[in-house]
């Protein structure tokens, strides 16, 4: 196979899921990526790597005028929803400048097929039972917001330049590799599940947010799906828009809606463990049930979900497990080898004053991230 695929967020952790599925498939890959919450060694040794942020334009002009791009995958954005209550701008800038700039360059570079993450937060709050995609959109947070505007952006520049699209709205995504080489590995863990196990792993008490949402028992519902299976519908999506068809959304769900508290429960059994939990007030942001209707993505792509919550928690746990020492605050060092495939795609700049930018970075982000979250 010749096809070259872009995948920026490729060092995070659901692109780089991605990413390895790709060239398991033969497709060659790059990864754009500016190690804000990357990997280095998460990204898989067959992929080429560019430091670089999508926002960068003399960067993202580089990449496609190098090389013969068949489609992009969008991984790279910011994720957090209180942290983009507590911050709008730093999420505008991210999640939708870089869409435009990818755009451009995709119209520039004649690059017609757009495979984007997008969220269940475009939403809102829903009443419907399983939320299919023509649901009424009314993000409820900036983070929703910016992914509702880079999905209005990605339709337009279908109507305007022709370049397609697969949009794929995500409920919420846990688990790792079987093999636990890769998985959620942020420098502090905001999401339920991750959350839980460091719980259990570290005895750390930790908090439900809230217990008084309209559901069977008070905690917000949500509806989880294994990464892998996540990332299985990227690589369809992409293989559809190279088919040559047209350009669509999906929700990727389980169609199984959890309650936080049953979330705790399910961890307890899996893990044989107690958790030391107290209720916490509602969190800035949060709706009370999102759970997914999938039948469109299994129909139109023939997706499957292989993995239930229990192989979620299990696949988390064991990759917290191995990886406690790689993913430590050294994490961007770039490992031996890595140099080689980095400097070939940034001849011109000084990769290694980059990194170190980086690791001073990473510092304030994770300041910043402590303090929206009261840790
Ligand atoms: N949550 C919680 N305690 C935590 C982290 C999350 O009670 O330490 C709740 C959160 O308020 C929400 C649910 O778990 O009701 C799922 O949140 P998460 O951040 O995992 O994903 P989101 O649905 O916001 O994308």
């Amino acid at each position: 196979m010749n096809e070259t695929i872009l995948v920026s967020g490729g060092a995070g952790y659901i692109g780089s899921h991605a990413v390895k599925q790709l060239l398991n498939l033969g497709y060659k890959v790059i990864v754009l990526d500016n190690f804000s919450t990357g990997h280095f060694q998460a990204v898989d040794p067959r992929a080429m790597v560019v430091v670089g942020d999508i926002r960068d334009k003399e960067v993202v002009k580089a990449v496609f005028e190098n090389n013969k791009i068949s489609g992009v995958m969008n991984f790279a954005a910011k994720i957090i929803v209180p942290e983009s209550v507590k911050n709008p701008l730093a999420y505008y800038d991210d999640n939708i400048l870089g869409v435009m700039t990818l755009l451009r360059a995709c119209n520039r570079y004649q690059v017609r097929n757009f495979v984007f993450s997008s969220t269940a937060a475009v939403y809102g709050t829903c009443k419907d039972e399983a939320i299919t995609e023509d649901h009424p959109l009314s993000p409820e947070s900036p983070y929703g917001f910016t992914k509702y505007v880079a999905e209005k952006l990605l339709i337009d520049a279908e109507k305007a330049y022709g370049i397609k699209h697969v949009i794929f709205r995500y409920f919420n995504v846990a688990g790792a590799s079987k093999d636990s080489s890769i998985g959620e590995a942020h420098p502090v863990e905001t999401h339920l599940i991750p959350v839980t196990i460091n719980s259990c792993i570290y005895n750390r008490p930790m908090q439900v947010f809230g217990n008084d949402f309209n559901t069977r028992d008070g905690t917000c519902l949500r509806d989880y799906i294994h990464v892998l299976d996540l990332a299985k519908a990227h690589v369809l999506g992409m293989k559809h828009l190279l088919d040559g068809k047209e350009s669509e959304i999906f929700n990727l769900g389980s169609q199984t809606g959890y309650t936080n508290l049953e979330i705790l429960k399910t961890v307890e059994s899996v893990l044989q463990k107690k958790i030391n939990y107290t209720f916490g007030p509602r969190r800035a942001g949060d709706a009370a049930s999102i759970v997914a209707s999938n039948s469109k993505a299994k129909e139109i792509l023939g997706w499957t979900i292989e993995n239930t919550l229990q192989d979620m928690i299990q696949d988390d746990y064991n990759f917290r497990m191995k990886n406690k020492n790689l993913y430590g605050s050294k994490r961007y060092k770039v490992p031996y080898g890595y140099k080689k495939r980095l400097l070939a795609y940034n001849s011109n700049k000084n990769v290694l004053s980059l990194l170190e930018d980086i690791e001073k970075e990473d510092e304030k982000i994770l300041t910043n991230i402590k303090k929206v979250n009261n840790l």
